[in-house]
């Protein structure tokens, strides 16, 4: 097998095979607590509650609004893809009155348009990197803007590839997930959550397992920690691992690494005379979304082409979603997956089994 996109740092694979502790063994907390300040300096924040949370992205996306969301709280979500549609129906089922500010699939969010849409919301939510149609939001206007409202961000697709500055940016919880481009296996949230929306988590979430007040208890760094669920020993410790591998490497270099492959996969789709979904102006370095061509190999569907290039090449793409199934392929190089011979490598196979 070739490199797929699920191919974490190389560093995890001595991690995952360490010896299994208590998830209260000293050794343990204090691998936890490196985790933690690891994952402050990738949110650059100095938010004291931040945390990997057990479960995937959607557990840091539903964590994030049962904790803030009170039923009968209006919450504006913008909408531009799958991932901003999810977090309206989370919200929704926490019982929020949901203003939804929408725009077209393969567009940004108007950041103006989100301010505008209520005078007075407990919260404004927003997907910063959309991995549905690889467009990038502005997520600094938002929270520039904000006034009163609490700013939750959904960094999942972003974080590790490209800037998130959640304290710079005025965002107030920020969740992600250790499989994209922070390079771990999938299996965590990180999630961090400033001083000001922790005054204001609900008292009661609806959600007793992803109560930040109780694991807020746990994760306290020190004494005083109190039990609330079993930490996933192992997955905290590849997470460890792969955000250790990406601060030796460094924040800015590997968003620079994220930057200059993202280039180099567009330029060559290109040359290989495909068309790019998202505008260059709000387009993702590691989530490239290209236009299924209507001049497929005779006999080939989309889907076939998938096939070929993981059976034939070991290299896996993803298919459309949503309003987009069957439009569009969408190509990650996230986290040790952005390599210039990854990229080589998917052209070289993408221009063979497309017969270009
Ligand atoms: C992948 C993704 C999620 C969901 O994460 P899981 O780890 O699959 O639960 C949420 N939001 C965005 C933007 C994503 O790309």
């Amino acid at each position: 097998m070739g490199p797929g996109p699920s191919n974490p740092y190389p560093e995890v694979a001595a991690a995952l095979v360490r010896p299994v502790t208590g998830h209260l063994d000293p050794a343990f907390l204090e691998l936890l607590d490196e985790t933690c300040e690891r994952l402050r300096q990738i949110f650059a924040t100095t938010n004291a509650l931040t945390l990997p949370l057990s479960g995937t992205g959607s557990a840091g996306m539903e964590a994030s609004l049962v904790n803030l969301i009170d039923p009968g709280a209006t919450v504006v979500v913008g909408v531009n893809g799958l991932f901003g549609e999810r977090m309206a129906e989370v919200a929704r089922r926490a019982g929020a009155a949901v203003v939804r500010v929408d725009a077209p699939w393969g567009e940004p969010l108007d950041p103006n348009a989100l301010l505008a849409a209520h005078p007075s919301p407990t919260l404004i939510a927003m997907v910063h990197a959309e991995t549905s149609t690889g467009v990038c939001n502005d997520v600094a206007a938002v929270g520039a803007g904000k006034a009163d409202a609490l700013l939750v961000v959904d960094t999942v697709t972003s974080l590790g590839g490209i800037d998130v500055r959640v304290d710079d940016w005025g965002v107030d919880v920020a969740y992600s997930c250790s499989q994209k481009c922070l390079g771990a296996p999938p299996g965590l949230a990180p999630i961090t959550v400033s001083e000001r929306a922790r005054a204001r988590l609900v008292a009661s979430p609806r959600s007793w397992y992803l109560d930040l007040g109780l694991i807020a208890g746990y994760v306290q760094a020190g004494g005083g920690r109190t039990y609330h669920h079993t930490a996933p020993v192992t997955m905290v410790s590849a997470l460890h691992a792969a955000t250790g591998a990406l601060l030796d490497e460094g924040i800015d270099a590997a968003h620079e690494r994220h930057r200059r492959c993202g280039q180099a996969l567009q330029d060559g789709l290109e040359q290989l005379g495909l068309t790019l979904f998202a505008p260059v102006t709000c387009r993702l370095p590691q989530l490239v979304t290209v236009v299924v061509p209507d001049d497929l190999p005779a006999g080939c569907s989309e889907a076939d082409i998938r096939r070929k290039l993981l059976a034939e090449w070991g290299i896996e793409i993803g298919s459309g979603a949503g309003q987009l199934a069957g439009r569009v392929w969408r190509i990650g190089c996230m986290g040790n997956t952005a390599r210039p011979r990854n990229v080589a490598a998917l052209l070289a196979a993408l221009g063979e089994v497309l017969g270009r």
